[in-house]
């Protein structure tokens, strides 16, 4: 590629990056120049469409799905009203910067201040429910409880709409996040969506507008996007809204409308995935752990029957049923096998040669210098019986009759089992210790022992 072809590419894809960034910016900054004639406003950047039914629960505090949400893409939502004083303001605050929002409306609020309800929804905000009575036991209620709360809630706020029942969302938030499974599976089988959040700001405790300014930011900046639940019936929350909106839009993020899914209105296309608020990356390898075939086997037919040379012969269970339908037998196995069947036939065991009883050599010279009586008896024994039975023997025979010749190393042979004179001699030579340096020549024959000796003699290239 020459650099002018380069310099073309990289102009390309500034121009991509640029329309891409003109295209993000443009909804938002269109409803900002719409937003009471100011430009710089927060603006609600796009209205995301969701289906109840689909996604039944969402909020990653409680539930492992939330909302579709890109980075930097923030839904706001207030429980517990309404309540005219606060709520009418926060509806002021979220006007000044175009902001929509989510309110889940207890209904007995709703009963004491309809008004308020359907200002809500003239502003443009989503409004979903919050129980009747707002009881913090749904963790604990039964089911006909549970089910009554719900519906009275709806019944209330539905009742507040002039009873529109399309002017409600089919969004519900069990009071006190005290989630059971009672209630979340009425809701679902009413198809109501019950909302969690991502972060709270813990605008219900007796904390300062600057501590729910500091949560509400420092919890979003933690997980990136996700719903935030305020309340409109705090006197704080009121205080440090117009703060977190300023602060929001400082720092880039957006805010999204979210609706329900009607037969008009399809939801918004979105994957799977995205219901997770970080879903995992393809190149993390646990998304793809287990996996789950997904194929089938579209050729059935059976495998080949293996044909008889296949067979491994040394497998006990195959040779016996060779034999059994008179199939030619194996070749011996190359490994040799115990004759454990003509060891088993004998009736008695061989008796053992003379020569098992014999003194080892090296022993019977050790033990020269207290020769007794019996020793010495033992070593005048009649060579000629000792050599026909004692194989030991004559291999010493053999290697000393080779080193003869060899005058130094014929004087420490090995003479017990030695049949020459000079066998003999040489062994009463080593047992007269002080004539010619006794350790050195016991620590020698300690060394040639009758093993060493018969590998000195395998060793020993033929003659
Ligand atoms: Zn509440």
């Amino acid at each position: 590629m020459s650099a002018s072809n380069v310099i073309s590419v990289r102009k390309g894809s500034w121009a991509v990056v640029c329309l891409a960034l003109l295209g993000s910016l443009a909804p938002q900054a269109a409803f900002a120049a719409n937003c009471q004639g100011r430009s710089d406003a927060l603006g609600t950047s796009r209205t995301l469409v969701v289906d109840p039914r689909e996604h039944p629960r969402i909020g990653t505090m409680q539930y492992p799905q939330t909302l579709p949400l890109a980075d930097h893409e923030v839904v706001l939502t207030f429980d517990d009203g309404p309540l005219p004083k606060y709520s009418n303001q926060v509806l002021s605050i979220l006007a000044s910067e175009c902001v929509k929002a989510t309110f889940f409306a207890i209904g007995r609020q709703a009963n004491a201040n309809p008004e308020g309800v359907r200002k809500l929804v003239a502003a443009g905000h989503t409004v979903g429910t919050h129980s009747q009575n707002h009881p913090l036991t749904f963790n604990k209620m039964s089911a006909e409880k549970a089910r009554q709360e719900i519906d009275d809630g709806v019944a209330s706020t539905v009742a507040a709409l002039n009873g529109d029942k399309s002017k409600l969302a089919p969004f519900f938030r069990i009071p006190g996040l005290l989630r059971a499974e009672i209630p979340e599976n009425y809701a679902a089988s009413q198809g109501i969506q019950v909302w969690s959040a991502d972060f709270v700001a813990d605008d219900w405790r007796h904390v300062s507008p600057q501590r729910v300014y500091d949560l509400a930011i420092q919890r979003l900046e933690a997980k990136g996007k996700g719903i935030l639940l305020l309340h409109d019936i705090q006197a704080r929350t009121v205080a440090a809204l117009p703060r977190i909106l300023n602060e929001l839009k400082a720092r880039g993020y957006r805010i999204v409308h979210v609706v329900p899914a009607t037969p008009d209105r399809p939801a918004t296309p979105t994957e799977p995935q995205q219901w997770y608020l970080h879903p995992p990356t393809e190149t993390v390898a646990i998304t793809r752990w287990p996996i789950v075939p997904n194929f089938v086997f579209t050729e059935a037919r059976a495998l080949p029957a293996p044909v008889f040379a296949d067979v491994d012969w040394r497998d006990a269970d195959v040779l016996d049923k060779a034999q059994r339908t008179h199939a030619p037998q194996p070749h011996l196995t190359r490994w040799p096998q115990p004759q454990l069947a003509q060891v088993a036939s004998r009736s008695t065991l061989p008796s053992p040669a003379a020569s098992v009883f014999t003194i080892p050599e090296g022993l019977s010279l050790t033990l020269l210098a207290t020769r007794s009586a019996a020793r010495e008896r033992l070593a005048q024994r009649k060579p000629d019986a000792s050599s026909a039975t004692n194989p030991a023997a004559s291999r010493s025979h053999a290697l000393s009759a080779r080193q003869a010749s060899h005058a130094k190393r014929a004087a420490h042979q090995v003479p017990g089992a030695s049949v020459h004179g000079k066998g003999r001699g040489a062994a009463q030579h080593a047992a007269q210790p002080g004539k010619s340096g006794g350790p050195m020549h016991l620590a020698s024959l300690k060394k040639r022992t009758p093993r060493a000796d018969a590998a000195a003699i395998a060793k020993r290239p033929p003659e």
